[in-house]
């Protein structure tokens, strides 16, 4: 699908002559799961430079907490893991893809142990827990509830001790390379060396979420969609961003960030309540607590609307703090923090935007629709999740997806061996005298108004004025040339909003995360695909 996005090729002035030139067998941009699992199998066949635009510790990786999904029991199957991936994922989930994701799981389990992960244990053998949508206990674990933390530690200790791999830190990608549809690296901005184009054999995108993109949410400061952006504009494809999924229970006290409250405490005993203390799940699904996520928020969003409460609230009185500490560390610490006593209180919870199903489009090497350019974690869509992913899915697509792309790299440079290609390229942009718009008011209207129109429960005539909205904004952003990381991602902010918001239009039907008041039901007949989209060379 085409839409009118005006956008320019490049976002900065360069010319290659004046700015440093590095040269690299593969560059991955993005230092989660699935740069690092990328980075690690690249590094086999040559050298690799990770890029990470803030600390490398700082993605969403670093702050998932419920786990990683496997079977690992016999009363469990693939086949059943299968099976809850794609009924999740609403008709659209690509089967392969799932296959490939899910069948992999328990030998990237294996591999993570040896590689010294301290998964929790029960007794001699992993301890698993449950999280809506799965119809088994198969959520492998880290440290309680901070999966996210141990396993980035576990695959940067690796990375580290790896002498092809050289991390980048606070080194924002800002475009591609490209010539003739073929990526050639990317252009870079770092605070103390500047500019720089870094040339690569191969690049990977591993540049993880959009959670950034709406006010309310559990995505670090970094999630503003700077890689699908930047493939936009080089030409890839794009699909299925209109899924954004809102996870249910987020914290919610005034002025604090909205930190996540794991899905495994439902799936561990902890009821969802209203004010008045009384569960009102079973009124909506008949797997209550454990419903899939865009079940639960919405339910949560329309119980609010009629009850006219603010938020509603997690209740573990029944489980008590102690039990609480010791499995899940960090939301206890988190209840501590606001003197929340779980033993007599409950927890106040809204649902916020938590992970974007959509991205860039991949086959099932990583591929994408440019040659020499591959995508995998948050940032790629493999086809994995369809319209909706499976709790716990996503650590898991990092890892089997960032094995897939860094070996298919590694094949590419040992097969191609000689002089890593780079150009003599000059991009010159005119500088325009229109108005210059306050960034941060501008980044904070664009966040509420996604949220607002954009949401949990979208309708044709909001999504029509948001498209009006942040036509507005990008007639007096996307025009500037700006020289640091905050106008850049205003910049890719506001043309990925509007592919969502259109997509979001333009699929006139609820599925999965997407639900629409004024089409409430699946269309099969014209929707069961996806939504792809695709800069035209000429705009
Ligand atoms: C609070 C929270 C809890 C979660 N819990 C779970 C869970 O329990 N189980 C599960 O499966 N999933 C969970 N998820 C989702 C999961 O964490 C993510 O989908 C996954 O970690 C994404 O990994 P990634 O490597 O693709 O991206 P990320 O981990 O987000 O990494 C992205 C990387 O790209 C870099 N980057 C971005 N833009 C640029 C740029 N312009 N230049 C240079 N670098 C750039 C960033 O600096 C970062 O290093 C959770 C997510 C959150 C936010």
């Amino acid at each position: 699908m085409t839409t009118k996005t005006n956008i320019r090729r490049y976002l900065c002035r360069m010319d290659t002559r004046q700015v440093g030139n590095l040269f690299t067998d593969c560059l991955v941009i993005g230092g989660g799961v699935a740069g690092l699992r990328t980075a690690l199998a690249a590094a086999e066949a040559g050298t690799v430079r990770v890029l990470a635009k803030d600390a490398v510790t700082e993605s969403n990786t670093y702050y998932a907490q419920g786990g990683i999904a496997a079977v690992l029991r016999d009363e469990d199957s693939i086949e059943a893991h299968i099976q809850d991936t794609l009924q999740t994922g609403c008709g659209i989930c690509d089967e392969n893809a799932v296959r490939t994701v899910v069948s992999q799981a328990p030998q990237q389990i294996n591999e993570l142990r040896q590689w010294g992960a301290p998964f929790d244990m029960d007794g001699s053998r992993l301890a698993v827990g449950r999280e809506g949508g799965h119809s088994h206990a198969r959520i492998v674990h880290a440290l309680g509830d901070a999966t996210g933390k141990a396993l980035a530690n576990t695959l940067l200790e690796r990375v580290r001790q790896n002498r092809q791999i050289k991390i980048f830190e606070q080194c924002f990608a800002i475009d591609l390379l490209t010539e003739n549809n073929t990526c050639l690296g990317a252009l870079t901005w770092h605070p103390r060396h500047g500019y720089q184009c870094i040339w690569a054999r191969r690049t990977i995108l591993a540049s993880g979420g959009a959670g950034r993109l709406w006010r309310e949410t559990t995505n670090p400061e970094g999630a503003t969609a700077d890689g699908l952006a930047m493939a936009y504009r080089a030409g890839a494809v794009l699909a299925d961003v209109e899924f954004m999924q809102f996870h249910p229970t987020t914290l919610y006290v005034a002025g604090a960030s909205r930190m996540l409250i794991t899905e495994a405490l439902r799936g561990a005993g902890a009821y969802l309540v209203d004010g008045r203390g009384e569960r009102f799940m079973q009124n909506y699904h008949e797997m209550a607590e454990l419903a899939p996520r865009d079940v639960v928020s919405r339910a949560i969003g329309e119980h609010l609307s009629q009850t006219g409460a603010t938020s509603a609230f997690l209740d573990i009185r029944h489980l008590g703090s102690e039990w609480l500490a010791r499995r899940f560390p960090t939301v206890n610490e988190v209840c501590r923090s606001f003197d929340i006593n779980v033993d007599t209180d409950l927890i106040p919870i809204r649902p916020s935007a938590h992970y974007m199903v959509g991205g860039v489009r991949t086959d099932l090497k990583g591929c994408t629709s440019i040659d020499n350019l591959y995508a995998c974690g948050e940032a790629a869509v493999t086809g994995l999740h369809g319209a909706n992913r499976l709790a716990s899915n996503s650590l898991l697509e990092g890892l089997v997806f960032g094995k897939i792309c860094g070996e298919a790299a590694a094949r590419d440079i040992s097969e191609n061996p000689g002089e890593i290609e780079h150009r003599t390229m000059r991009i010159d942009i005119p500088e325009s005298d229109r108005t210059r718009l306050d960034l941060p008011d501008v980044t904070n209207s664009l966040r509420a108004v996604m949220w607002r129109n954009v949401g949990i429960v979208r309708n044709g005539q909001r999504l029509t004025e948001t498209l009006d909205i942040i036509d507005f904004m990008r007639r007096y952003v996307a025009d500037k040339v700006f020289d640091e990381p905050v106008g850049w991602q205003v910049q890719n902010m506001l043309l990925i909003c509007r592919l969502i918001a259109d997509a979001a239009l333009q699929r006139a039907e609820s599925r999965g995360v997407h639900y629409r008041v004024d089409f409430p039901e699946a269309d099969d007949t014209q929707f069961r695909r996806h939504l792809e989209y695709r800069r035209q060379p000429e705009e």
